[in-house]
């Protein structure tokens, strides 16, 4: 079966489309769906990361805010923080050794941090509030967003934004007043547990979006291919289905016009074709001829040699009778004992030479089993179209013939 083959029969067509249809929206589902679910995934991931460094910032933070800030030496290129001297502390003190520390408080060590961090992966911490110490913290549209939000009642803010130095993960939770805060914020009125203002994580999304796009075009490709091994599969299976579905029609077909017994055709078949060819003859005004044929004293045979014997008689006679017809004549088996042949366009002459030897030719044929040979003779009945018929009266013309023949001594032929 072919795909014409296929596309001729609307039924299948249909049935074979909706079938596709559905194929296709089960595999489109199910990839989207895992689409979206490993896009969630990888998302979960870099949200998770950022939530670890956030919590890492601020034990470091802790840490440092539970030494009252940390010192280190103030080597070249070692600023004192001078935001501190604000505050009412000088951040220098000299040691013994002569030796000059500055202390770096949580804020401080927090934008230092983020600085190696910036260089190294490109992630940056960012401490900010809306009341600030240092105006270099001031937040960005992003923070200020989410400060809102932690007043809200919000615990965490993350959102991708596409700036200027590409598209960044933003997170961002907020910082909680504690007793060590208060020493540098106390101007700011805070109570122990006030929100602060926060620490923002960004993190380059470039890799993610490309984990992303590396995910989008395997999944689609992994759908094309399913989708073009399922529905190449299941057209496959479906035109084989449709080649065996086409057989055992076929052979319905041929046995629904089939006589069992003798291979012929039945007399439904006769009688539809008789009707045709009536109808093409009265159309074109052609010639149309009916031939009944029956076997003389065939009960006889019956019960002398078995219905059995009887059974191979009417094969034989069958067979005989398909190898004297023409091409283009229609014989097949009208009941029991008889046969017909609908002869078309072939004057009255042929049409008796031709059921003429028809009858000689079965009365010569010997008929054998292993115990009994015997010889059989038909009586035939011919009736020739003619201008006042119908496709009963040519019928019943035929079978007054056949009547005739057997009433004139069978084994003959008359024509009516
Ligand atoms: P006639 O010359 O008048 O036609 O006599 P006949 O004996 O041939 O006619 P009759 O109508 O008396 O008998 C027909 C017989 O054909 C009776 C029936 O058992 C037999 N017959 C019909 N169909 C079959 C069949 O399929 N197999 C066999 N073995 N016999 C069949
Ligand atoms: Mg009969
Ligand atoms: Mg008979």
């Amino acid at each position: 079966m072919n795909v014409t083959a296929l596309k001729k029969n609307n039924h299948t067509t249909r049935f074979y489309r909706n079938l596709s249809m559905m194929i296709a929206l089960v595999i489109v589902s199910i990839y989207l769906g895992l689409y979206i679910r490993s896009n969630q995934l990888l998302l979960d991931a870099v949200k998770q990361q950022a939530v670890s460094y956030f919590d890492l910032i601020v034990q470091v933070r802790k840490w440092n805010a539970g030494y009252g800030g940390a010192y280190v030496e103030k080597k070249n290129g070692i600023e004192s923080n001078r935001y501190l001297l604000e505050v009412g502390g000088d951040p220098d003190i000299v040691a013994r050794d002569g030796r000059v520390f500055t202390m770096r408080n949580p804020a401080m060590m927090t934008k230092e941090i983020s600085k190696i961090f910036s260089e190294r992966s490109g992630i940056q911490f960012h401490i900010t509030s809306e009341k600030l110490l240092n105006k270099e913290n001031a937040p960005d549209p992003f923070e200020l967003r989410a400060l809102k939000k932690f007043q809200a009642g919000v615990p965490e803010v993350w959102e991708i934004e596409d700036g200027v130095s590409g598209t960044r993960f933003r997170y961002m939770a907020p910082l909680l007043v504690e007793q060590s805060c208060q020493k540098c914020h106390v101007k700011f009125g805070y109570k122990i547990g006030d929100i602060r203002g926060g620490i923002s994580v960004s993190i380059p999304f470039a890799p993610i979006k490309h984990a992303m796009d590396i995910n989008r075009t395997a999944i689609i490709g992994l759908s094309i291919l399913t989708l073009a091994i399922l529905l190449g599969s299941s057209y496959q299976m479906f035109s084989q289905l449709l080649t065996q579905l086409k057989k055992a029609q076929n052979a319905l077909q041929e046995a629904s016009i089939t006589d069992e017994l003798t291979g012929l055709r039945n007399r439904r078949y006769l009688m539809s074709r008789y009707q045709e060819e009536f109808e093409r003859a009265r159309r074109h005004g052609g010639l149309l001829g009916f031939f009944m044929m029956d076997l003389d004293h065939f009960k006889g045979v019956n019960d002398s040699c078995g219905h059995p014997f009887g059974d191979l008689v009417l094969k034989s006679v069958a067979s005989t009778i398909t190898k004297v017809v023409r091409e283009y004549d229609i014989a097949g088996r009208y009941g029991g004992e008889e046969f017909a042949v609908i002869v078309a366009e072939t004057s009255r002459e042929d049409m008796m030479v031709l059921a003429e030897r028809m009858r000689a030719t079965l009365a010569e044929m010997y008929i054998s089993d292993a115990n009994t040979c015997i010889r059989i003779t038909v009586s035939i009945g011919v009736a020739v179209l003619n201008d006042g018929d119908t496709s009963e009266t040519l019928l019943k013309r035929a079978d007054a013939a056949l009547y005739q023949a057997k009433r004139e001594g069978r084994n003959r032929t008359v024509l009516l």
